[in-house]
Parts: C-alpha cells; structure tokens; sequence
C-alpha cells in the first residue's frame, strides 16, 4: 500500500466515523431529531413551487389516478387534475386518488368543479374526500359536481324489495354522498367551530350535464378562458358516458374517460397537444381470464372478460391519436397492473409502429403535463 492509498483510506475512514457518530446523535438525542423535523416540515410548508402553477399562464394536467379496479399498489383510480387560469378543476375522483392530488401540495382550496366521465365506481369512490378535504382546505361554498343524467332506460332487475338500479343520475348520486358525510361535517363543525369550518363548505352540488347529440360539445364549465366541454363516448352499457376537451391560451388537452374506440375522440383531438387516453392490453387481460379459468375461477375470469369489449388497446389508442394528429399520447386507466419492467414493455407492444410522428407515454400517478402560453412546447414532469 502506497502513501496516497494510505492517506484515502484514513479520509475514508474518516467520514464513515464521522457520519455514524452523527447518526447515533440524531438516532439517541430527541432534541435533535425534533430539530431536524422541525426544518423538514417548515421546509415544505414554505415550499409554494406548485402552486405558481396555477397563474402561470399555462394549461397543466395532473394525473392523480391512473389505475383501474384492479388492484394496483402503486395507481390510485381514475382522476386528473386541470390546472390553469388561477383554477384547478378535477375530472373523475377514483379511490385513492385524493391522496396523489394531496401529494402534489396544489391548493385544495383553488378546487372549484369536479367532473365526472360517468357514474362507474373506479371514477367516483373518493367524492366525498375531495369534498370535506377541499372544505378543511378552505372552500366556504358549495363544491359544484357536473356529470352525466341516469340511464335513458333503468335496467329490468330489482331486488327483493322492488328497487330498480339504473335512475339516478348525478345530482342524485351526488346529493347521496352528501349525506353520507353528513355526521361527519357535523364532527368537524361541533370540533373547530362554524367560523372556520363554513357550513356552506360542507357541501356538494351535483348538476346533470344536459346530454349532447353524437360528435357534438356541450359546454361544461367556462372561467377566466379555461372551457371544458363534454362530448359522448361509447362505453355502452354505460350511458351518458363522457369524454372532455379542455382549451386555454390556444392549448388544447382531451381526457377520453372509459370508452371502446370511438370517432368523437378523433374528432375533438385533432391537433390537441395532448391526449389523456384509458388504455386496456387486451392479450394480458386475456392471459389473466385464461389463468382465472383454469384455477376454477370463472367467475372472475368472465368479468374480466367482459372489460374487454368497452376499453381500448394502446394500439387503437395509437392509431387514434396518429391520426387526430394529436402531439402526445398518454395512457391512463391502465388494465392491467403492470408491476415490472417486462410487464410495461409488454403492455406497448405495437404501439411505437403505428404511432407516426407524435410522442407517447405510459402514465403513472403524480405526472405532470405542462403546456406553456405561447408556446407549443410539451413538458412532462413529477409531482410527488
Ligand atoms: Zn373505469
Ligand atoms: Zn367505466
């Protein structure tokens, strides 16, 4: 051994020592470690990067769910967050997905509308989260809630008390969940008092979007030039089903909702900057009903089954956005879990030959897509 290696190899030796005797400090001394969790916190809490996002002139989508209803550990269901012109307006509120839209440190307060494609459970299961949330966040009126109208026909079944499924919309769906919230809103208030908590805050509006004709735009919400507009797709049989096309500043951003391949999603994406597409692999959902079958699972294997007929494959999605012409091509509602690498390359298997030109990515949970005033620039980052 040299000089030199001697005297690297002491230095080394150096700072092993010094650092763990650093971590026995923090690891023995509670002073210390409340020190240091103290400047954590307040670091985070002064930290206000993300919420510049809402004045900055730009068009943003958070995906804050990406998943489907199978489980997924790593994607909350179904959301997406529409940042732009001081206002956050959320389409679609999945299980789970409150706590990746809480994860993005955005304003819960600046939340002003919710969205809903259609009534499935995977859209709508954390309604009410981002109801008392946005309220404990500092909303003093009503949440508005837009969505599609009840079935044009309920089904035939009823239960053994006569309850027929199938006639209630949104405004009725919405006013439900309002009053399961009701004890807690009561909690809440009771607890901290109604000058804090405003009563009006506590609850949740629902309106029926009035249903549009084939391939045609109704607008839905419209505020200091950000308008999203709904459209009908096909998720049959799911009725009224919705996709948005949302435009500020000339930028222009679709979110299909849950659909088989359909022409109104080409139609009202032609030239977008960025298409939010649901995207469902239709061979591995197939080798899952084929392993289901055979560990005597039919049951669950004919329901999985029967998701593939209202879906769309990352190729049609491809295809589709080829040729709207749109720039990038996310996928969302992704079926199935994909929890390896080898799985996520299985689940774009074809998707890069058909698409052309424009880009395409495999959405996850926490991912930004900034879309700058002015510019025809695309930025894709992390919220987390
Ligand atoms: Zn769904
Ligand atoms: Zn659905």
């Amino acid at each position: 051994m040299n000089k030199i290696t001697k005297i690297i190899g002491a230095a080394v030796a150096g700072v092993v020592l010094v650092g763990a005797v650093a971590t026995a400090v923090v690891w023995s001394v509670p002073s210390v470690q409340d020190r240091l969790m103290a400047r954590v916190i307040e670091g985070r809490i002064a930290s206000n990067d993300t919420q510049a996002l809402l004045n900055d002139g730009g068009l943003h989508v958070l995906l804050c769910g990406t998943g489907s209803p199978m489980p997924d550990p790593t994607r909350a269901n179904a959301c997406a967050a529409v940042i732009a012109g001081g206002h956050i307006v959320i389409i679609d509120t999945g299980p789970g997905s409150w706590k990746k839209f809480a994860q993005s440190r955005l304003p819960a307060s600046a939340i002003d509308a919710v969205l809903l494609t259609h009534l499935h459970s995977d859209h709508i299961g954390d309604l009410g989260e981002f109801g008392v949330q946005t309220w404990i966040g500092g909303r003093t009126k009503p949440l508005s809630v837009f969505g599609p109208t009840a079935l044009p026909e309920p089904t035939e079944a009823a239960d053994a008390n006569g309850h027929q499924f199938g006639t209630k919309g949104t405004e009725d769906v919405v006013a439900g969940m309002t009053l399961a919230y009701d004890a807690d809103a009561a909690y809440r208030i009771l607890h901290h008092g109604a000058d804090y908590l405003l009563p009006d805050g506590a609850m949740l509006q629902g309106h029926n979007i009035a249903t549009p004709q084939k391939n045609e735009l109704v607008t839905v919400y419209d505020k200091d030039g950000l308008k999203i507009s709904a459209f009908l797709v096909d998720h049959m049989p799911v009725q009224p089903a919705y996709g948005f096309r949302v435009e500020y500043k000339g930028r222009v951003a679709v979110i299909s909702g849950d659909t088989a391949k359909v022409e109104s999603i080409e139609l009202f994406s032609k030239d977008a900057d960025l298409l939010v597409h649901e995207a469902l692999n239709n061979e591995m959902v197939q080798l899952i009903t084929n392993a289901l079958n055979k560990a005597g699972g039919e049951r669950l294997g004919k329901m999985a089954h029967d998701t593939l007929d209202y879906h769309v494959s990352p190729v049609d999605a491809a295809m589709i956005a080829r040729d709207a012409n749109v720039k990038l091509l996310v996928f969302t509602h992704i079926v199935p879990p994909l929890p390896t690498a080898l799985s996520e390359h299985m689940f774009m298997r074809g998707v890069a030959e058909v698409r052309g030109a424009g880009d395409t990515k495999l959405g996850h949970d926490g991912m930004l897509i900034s879309m700058p005033a002015g510019s025809d620039k695309i930025v894709v980052s992390d919220l987390k």
